[in-house]
């Protein structure tokens, strides 16, 4: 099946080079989504930092685990490479990897968008999307999938081909 994702390379790991974008724009995500977190108040401050913690438990044990990057780096810090130290090896890479990743999404971004629609700010409502919305687009069209084997996943160019590391 084609994904519509032209192939670049198949990279077994990741290395800093090929995720440093991810890594940057991810941490923009994080500090923008803090700063208007803390905004809003001390306690949906400490609420987002336990949601980012949260997340990577809820990826590595739904995604990460399943997927070949397990204990290896991936596109994005702290996931793949990281998940050998929360949760053993899986093979069940299906729906539950897919809405695992949207959970975690979910469970990073929440705080922040209650607090921009509390603010009533479009241009932090804007500013917030853009750069979310940049960082999937450079992730799923540039540095991530185009170079990724996890061909169990729907992202992937290779979706489904019969060869699988
Ligand atoms: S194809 Fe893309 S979304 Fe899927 S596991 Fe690889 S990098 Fe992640």
């Amino acid at each position: 099946m084609k994904t519509g994702i032209k192939r670049k390379k198949k990279l077994d790991k990741f290395t800093l080079k090929e995720y440093g974008i991810n890594a940057v724009l991810m941490a923009i995500i994080f500090l923008f989504g803090l700063y208007f977190s803390w905004e809003l108040s001390n306690f949906a401050g400490m609420l987002y930092l336990l949601l980012w913690v949260a997340s990577y438990f809820v990826i590595h044990a739904t995604t990460c685990r399943n997927c070949v990057y397990h204990g290896k780096q991936c596109p994005v810090p702290l996931e793949g490479g990281c998940s050998h130290l929360t949760f053993e090896r899986g093979n069940n890479f299906g729906l539950i990897a897919g809405v695992g990743g949207l959970l975690a999404f979910f469970l990073r971004l929440c705080i922040p968008y209650v607090a921009i629609i509390k603010a009533g700010s479009m241009m932090y409502f804007v500013l917030y999307s853009g750069i979310v919305i940049l960082f999937f687009y450079v992730l799923l069209y540039h540095t991530g999938c185009p170079n990724c084997i996890n061909t169990k996943c729907p992202m992937n160019p290779d979706f489904n081909a019969p060869s699988q590391s």
